[in-house]
């Protein structure tokens, strides 16, 4: 039987999980409650069904409660679903810094109940690419992973402007793009430095660069700007043999594998101001060039993990030991970028 599903916070995300939801083959929805009453009204003429307040909701029978609001009040809708006997998916970034998850967690424990934060970028076939790359060694293993996300509209909506809502795109985006590269370099991080940028906003950040070192040499590059009117490349690699590249969301990645180190005869082109060996184009007989074949990626597979947790035939494809990191990298990232230094990790993170 599918498990029922309340939704709290009526919004963009939380319509986009009721629509997710209403096609499940593993969860159903059962109804949705939003402090907005416009929000509310939506539902309803959605046919969804739409509590009059969060106690009825939490009084409902249902098996799973979904945290959809702004980010601040995860943590207390988050323990009050778990108290009402619910399992819980939030979304991210699950809160605003490492001490309210720590509380999450315990309450989860204390109830006896599957908590899964929504990391849902982790189904995003770019990342996917990157990741079959990465694992299959085809080019080696990697030396420098770029991750870069640009818009041009500035910071959307109301509340992400706001500090305090958990506003900023660092708790955005640079949740997700962290997420994404500690699942793409398994090591333990030595150092990071992050800027902010404020072009656009000067309550939060709009954007923002971090450099993260790890302890096996690899280094990684993550970037999101939103008053960028032309966008770098979504992800670049360097390999021990080879470079990869995804121009954007939906490219497919090229791969230029290098056969030939020391190709022989290197043509010069002519630059500005002369001319140059060094960044001359290889010829075609050093390299192969190829597209790597796209991933295939569902959705749906975050319910059906979610599902399958809860009757205990598997373990969370989202481990609370990964969230509880990608805190501690993003706190840490404020924490560069509050004091304009490097931050060394004593022991590597
Ligand atoms: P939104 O502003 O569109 O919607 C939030 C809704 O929550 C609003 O309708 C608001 O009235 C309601 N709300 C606020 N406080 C509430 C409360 N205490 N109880 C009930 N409802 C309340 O915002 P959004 O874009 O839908 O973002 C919501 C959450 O989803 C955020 O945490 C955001 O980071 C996350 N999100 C995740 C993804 C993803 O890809 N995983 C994408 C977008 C948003």
């Amino acid at each position: 039987m599918k498990k029922g599903v309340v939704i709290i916070g009526f919004g963009g995300q939380g319509k986009w999980h009721a629509k997710h939801i209403l096609a499940s083959d593993v969860v159903t929805l059962a109804g949705v409650y939003d402090i907005r009453k416009e929000r509310n009204d939506m539902a309803t003429e959605m046919g969804i069904h739409a509590f009059a307040s969060l106690q009825e909701l939490l009084e409902a029978k249902a098996d799973i409660a979904l945290i959809a609001t702004p980010n601040d009040v995860h943590k207390q809708l988050a323990i009050a679903a778990m108290a009402s006997g619910k399992h819980v998916i939030c979304e991210k970034p699950v809160t605003l810094n490492v001490a309210d998850y720590d509380e999450i967690i315990a309450a989860a424990k204390q109830y006896g109940k599957v908590f899964e934060v929504h990391q849902n970028r982790r189904w995003d076939v770019d990342f996917l690419a990157m990741k079959e790359l990465i694992n299959s060694e085809k080019i080696g293993k990697p030396l420098y992973i770029s991750s870069i996300v640009h818009g041009s509209r500035g910071i959307p909506g109301d509340w992400r402007t706001q500090k305090e809502y958990g506003g900023g795109m660092l708790y955005d985006w640079g949740i997700h793009m962290i997420d994404q590269l500690l699942q793409l370099i398994p090591a333990p991080i030595v150092s990071l430095y992050c800027m902010t940028t404020h072009y656009t906003n000067s309550e939060v950040d709009d954007g923002y660069k971090l450099y993260l070192t790890f302890a096996n040499g690899v280094t990684a590059f993550s970037e999101v700007g939103t008053y960028n009117f032309i966008s770098m490349p979504r992800f670049y690699g360097q390999f021990e043999q080879g470079t990869s590249i995804i121009a954007d969301w939906h490219d497919s990645m090229r791969v230029v594998e290098c056969l030939n180190w020391g190709e022989g005869e290197v043509h010069p082109v002519q630059t500005a101001s002369g001319i140059t060996k060094t960044m001359a184009p290889r010829s075609n007989l050093s390299v192969n060039e190829y597209i790597a074949p796209k991933p295939v990626s569902d959705v749906h597979d975050f319910y059906r993990n979610l599902v399958a947790a809860i009757d205990g035939k598997a373990e969370k494809l989202i481990a609370d030991a990964e969230v509880r990191r990608v805190l501690q990298v993003l706190e840490a990232a404020f924490e560069s970028a509050a004091k304009k230094q490097v931050i060394h990790f004593s022991s590597p993170l």
